[in-house]
């Protein structure tokens, strides 16, 4: 059981978050075509690609400036709505780290994950229930937090992020949006997974499947 993370497994579960985008970028793109502007599978792969290039190599031992870079690389990464909240997201996860952590235990990771929710939630108003990345996200850093308050280990916490982030992106596909692009389109959105909460389930199955090393190898397809 893994209890403590370095910024070495913060790696593998970046890798695992970048290979389950590359599987799925071709459906991100097609519920953009519902939902937008079809172009949220090919932001996703930019915003992994940027994410690599701070994880490649000697990867600094200190979480702060890890999470910073990837937070600056991932909102120049597009001009889009998505990478500017996911930006955000690891930007907000660096706030509450000190210049010298090089350890999170599974209480310290739920409190850099809520940090970053908060960075977001600075950015738009949507709440779970509006179609967008929130849906995913709220669930999933709830869902982690609540395993590090029951003392459990990260693996199982990331899990169980994993799950809520899933049950929540499927939750939008009966809903009508009122954020983003898919504003404009509103009821013709109805039937399809809101891109962006897509990308957030994938992205945690990935951090669970790269921490564990079974990255490429999820369960969930
Ligand atoms: P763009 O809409 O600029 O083309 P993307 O296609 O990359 O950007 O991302 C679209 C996704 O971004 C949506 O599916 C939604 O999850 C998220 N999103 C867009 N606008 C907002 C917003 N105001 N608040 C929260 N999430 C948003
Ligand atoms: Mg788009």
């Amino acid at each position: 059981m893994t209890d403590r993370i370095t910024t070495k497994e913060l790696s593998r579960m970046i890798a695992g978050a970048a290979t389950r985008i590359r599987t799925e970028h071709a459906l991100l793109s097609e519920l953009d075509s519902h939902c937008g502007d079809g172009d949220h599978g090919a932001a996703m792969l930019r915003t992994v690609e940027k994410l690599e290039k701070v994880f490649a190599g000697n990867i600094p031992p200190e979480f702060k400036s890890c999470l910073e870079q990837a937070g600056w690389n991932v909102m120049e990464a597009d001009g889009g709505a998505s990478t500017a909240l996911l930006g955000s997201f690891f930007l907000g996860m660096a706030e509450p780290l000190t210049a010298e952590t090089r350890i999170l235990d599974c209480s310290e990771l739920a409190a850099s994950f809520e940090a970053g929710l908060r960075a977001v939630q600075k950015q738009t108003k949507a709440k779970a229930g509006d179609k967008t990345m929130m849906d995913a996200l709220v669930p999933a850093i709830e869902a982690f937090h609540r395993k590090a308050q029951e003392g459990r280990g990260m693996e199982e916490a990331l899990a169980k992020a994993a799950e809520a982030a899933r049950a929540g992106a499927e939750s939008t596909r009966e809903m009508t949006a009122s954020f983003g692009r898919a504003r404009f389109l509103r009821e013709k959105t109805r039937g399809y997974q809101d891109p962006g909460a897509t990308s957030v389930a994938l992205i945690f199955d990935g951090f669970h499947c790269g921490l564990l090393g079974t990255e490429g190898e999820s369960e969930h397809g």
